[in-house]
């Protein structure tokens, strides 16, 4: 029996992996170690339950009492905080699913390569804060990290057979979010509420206002200079508002590969866990009739200009993408909050960036962990004050 874990169960990435695990048998023919979620208790202990996990794990303490509650009598663990977290990613599995939101995905996931095993990534700060010594990491425990962000899930499928040498270019696709058509000068008074309207894919809240901001796109084309090992100059993106091309692999002999599909993230979560299956999956077939035509239409520098910061971090690298990670959470909080307009979040990143980019050490790659998690810390306190500083021009 394939034993799993899935961190972040209970959320968009969650549920569509344990949909796929109950298609597939559920408790009848996968063992579950350890599920884990944050406030929603209420729902990983049904899971937890279901699956006949060995061990539920809230990400607060002060759920504790709560989940315990709802595990009484099914003999399942329970357990609470940062600390359990890495206990149940120290527990072996052969398959790992890390789709915790934001940098917090980054510890447990890391920890859980020590098992060798597979880890099916949808949590791309894991790779935007800390891609080399997470690649290291999986290369000495002979561990396999599957991309299950969709874009990279496709260039990896793209990239079967075919030698990276031989790739000229990757396209990331991008919806363009749910602000690509609002005249510019609107986009200042953009709410939460309108940013969270996303026209293909239903995702978390988190990442669908940075889809609509693309610090979505940004992060990942970092995570795929990171994963892929490609040049930065060689990542493009492209607006493809259908969201039917998922992302493209560009060869040096002109051919590009595209891989397509409908917006589920079953596909790509599917692939991972089927790897190196390609096994059925209960995803929507494209009608291409039906669709008629496919448009792209290329990205504007003063819509995005997350796009602009993420090369810059590409070309810094060292911990540019954990400074660069954390203020693009600072500055969303504090949108989703009220406290700062839509277009001021990538002002809050690029301030933050300039502020820690001082020190000399923040182009250099980090040797451990512990480097990436400072660095994390730092940077959210400098976008804290950069968020501070904006108010306080705006008062003045
Ligand atoms: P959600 O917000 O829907 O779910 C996040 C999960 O993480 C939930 O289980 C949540 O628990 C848990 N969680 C929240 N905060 C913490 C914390 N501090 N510590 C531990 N666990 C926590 O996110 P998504 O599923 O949308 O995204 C998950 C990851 O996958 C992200 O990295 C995202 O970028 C990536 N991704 C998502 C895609 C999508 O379609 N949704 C597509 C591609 C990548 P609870 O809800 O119980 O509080
Ligand atoms: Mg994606």
């Amino acid at each position: 029996m394939r034993h799993i874990s899935v961190f972040g169960a209970t959320g968009s990435i969650g549920e569509s992996t344990f949909d796929l695990i109950r298609h597939q048998g559920g408790a009848a023919v996968f063992h579950t170690v350890a599920l884990t979620g944050g406030r929603n208790v209420g729902r990983l202990a049904r899971m937890a339950r279901e699956l006949r996990a060995e061990i539920a794990v809230t990400a607060h303490e002060d759920c504790l009492p709560a989940l315990r509650n709802e595990l009484a009598g099914s003999g399942i663990e329970a357990a609470a905080g940062a600390g359990a977290l890495l206990e149940a990613a120290d527990r072996p599995a052969d398959w790992v699913m890390s789709a915790i939101v934001g940098a917090a995905g980054l510890a447990p996931g890391f920890r859980a390569l020590r098992h060798g095993g597979t880890l099916a990534l949808a949590n791309k700060e894991s790779l935007v804060t800390a891609g080399p010594l997470l690649l290291a990491e999986a290369a000495q425990h002979g561990a396999r990290i599957l991309p299950v962000d969709s874009e990279h899930s496709a260039i990896f499928q793209a990239l079967v057979g075919e030698d990276i040498a031989s790739v000229e270019r990757i396209v990331l696709t991008a919806s363009g979010g749910a602000l690509r058509d609002w005249p510019l000068e609107r986009l200042a008074r953009a709410t939460p509420a309108d940013a969270l309207t996303h026209p293909n894919w239903s995702m978390g809240q988190r990442i669908t206002i940075d889809s609509a901001s693309m610090f979505n796109k940004a992060l990942e084309m970092i995570e795929t200079r990171e994963y892929f090992g490609v040049a930065p100059e060689r990542v493009e993106v492209i607006i493809h508002p259908e969201s039917i091309i998922h992302s493209m692999v560009g060869y040096r002999d002109g051919a590009v590969m595209a891989h397509l599909g409908a917006a589920d993230m079953r596909h790509a979560i599917g692939y991972a866990l089927n790897w190196p299956i390609r096994d059925g999956l209960p995803v929507a077939r494209l009608d291409f009739a039906a669709l008629g035509r496919l448009t792209f239409r290329a990205p504007e520098e003063a819509r995005y200009p997350a796009l602009r910061l993420a090369r810059e971090v590409m070309a810094l690298r060292g911990l540019a993408g954990a400074a660069f990670n954390a203020a693009k959470e600072i500055a969303l909080d504090h949108f989703i909050g009220g406290g700062i307009g839509f277009a001021d979040m990538a002002g809050v990143v690029e301030d933050t960036l300039a502020a820690l980019s001082r020190d000399d050490g923040f182009g250099k790659a980090p040797v451990a962990l512990d480097e990436v998690l400072d660095m994390d810390g730092a940077a959210r306190r400098a976008a804290g004050e950069a968020v501070r500083a904006l108010a306080a021009r705006r008062a003045g």
